[in-house]
């Protein structure tokens, strides 16, 4: 065997097999380019659970036609540009590669009007050297990305997609989450032309009260208390469900830190230490929390997909969750609260 260079749509589909498991991962990359570029309202467009279509619409910052071959190029971001950055992200994104990926898995087009262009313009990404044509289009400013059928080029990856049901039920799982991280945004899901899910921008308690209402259901917002604790420049905010309604079925249980959905084993652990005797085997615990951290004390470089962090202090941040939770679930069962540590 020779050593050889990649063609750079295989290198870029070897990259998509980290980031791009199925559909619903396809709608996450897309959500967070959204979220960074600042869009307010988010309108997302799935046909067939995702493996026919998936359009995203946004009112964000849009891409100069100067720079849309770029953003589907590997390894360019506007995101960071040195290791301090990267040291200290505050963006969902940094990587530079989910466009990349995903245009190599399938038939993407970009079309972008930033504020102040006078008009849209649209990428394509085609074969194997990915080239892109870029021409003009119609399109209000903010953002569009259409990814149509996904993994038409990757039979292996194809043939691993559930039905549609079930590929649009973990699309309509992530819109739950990343909905509730993000109130401030106007959200609508669309599944086959029916509209699946309407959430307006709720600026107020009363209206962040109802959309966890839709979202968690309408016990949860009634049974959970909400909480805020601070230690240092830790900051633990959200809502918790009171151990006598906790059920046998696990209801909303999302945490982030910095504003990303995560599935962090140290938070899950401490949540339930927290909860520790307080429930059952048979119960499980009901929660929407938000750890604000500095950037700089967690690395968010640890997963492709960036579901998982790495605490600098780790053993602090866990002792300091446990111990906001317990004096929250103290009060709500009316025990007295822990004794504050020195
Ligand atoms: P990353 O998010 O890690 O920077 P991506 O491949 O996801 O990498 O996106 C590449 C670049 O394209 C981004 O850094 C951003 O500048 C631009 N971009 C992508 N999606 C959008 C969007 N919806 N609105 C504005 N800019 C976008
Ligand atoms: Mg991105």
């Amino acid at each position: 065997m020779t050593i050889k260079i990649l063609p750079p749509q295989l290198a870029n589909q070897i990259a998509a097999g980290e980031v791009v498991e199925r559909p619903a991962s396809v709608v996450k990359e897309l959500i967070e380019n959204s979220l960074d570029a600042g869009a307010s309202q988010i309108d997302i467009d799935i046909e067939k659970g995702g493996s026919k279509l998936i359009r995203i619409r946004d009112n964000g910052s849009g891409i100069a036609e100067q720079e849309l071959v770029l953003a589907l190029s590997r390894h360019a971001t506007s995101k960071i540009s040195d290791l301090n950055d990267l040291e200290q992200i505050t963006s969902l994104g940094f990587r530079g590669e989910a466009l990349a990926s995903i245009s190599s898995v399938s038939r993407l087009t970009l079309t972008s009007k930033p504020p102040g262009q006078v008009a849209a313009w649209q990428a394509q990404a085609e074969g194997r050297d990915m080239a892109v044509t870029v021409k003009p289009a119609a399109h209000p400013e903010g953002t569009s990305i259409e990814v149509v059928d996904l993994f038409f080029n990757t039979p292996a990856r194809r043939k691993f997609l559930r039905t549609d049901k079930t590929e649009f039920t973990h699309i309509d799982e992530l819109i739950k989450r990343l909905a509730l991280s993000r109130f401030d945004v106007s959200w609508q899901l669309n599944h086959n032309g029916q509209s699946v899910r309407r959430l307006p921008r709720a600026t107020t308690e009363q209206a962040r009260m109802k959309r966890v209402a839709m979202l968690c259901g309408r016990a949860f917002a009634e049974q959970a208390a909400y909480i805020e604790n601070s230690y240092g420049a830790l900051k633990l905010s959200g809502w918790l469900l009171s151990p006598q309604a906790c059920q046998s079925q696990a209801g909303c249980q999302y945490s982030y830190v910095n504003g990303r959905m995560m599935r962090d084993k140290l938070l899950n652990h401490a949540i339930r230490q927290a909860y520790g005797e307080r429930i059952n085997a048979e119960q499980q615990p009901g929660f929407v929390l938000y750890l604000q951290i500095p950037a700089t004390e967690v690395d968010v470089n640890v997963h492709p997909a960036k579901h998982e962090v790495r605490f600098h202090q780790a053993r602090l941040v866990h002792d300091f969750v446990v111990s906001a939770l317990s004096d929250a679930l103290n009060q709500l069962t009316g025990e007295p609260a822990s004794a504050p540590s020195q």
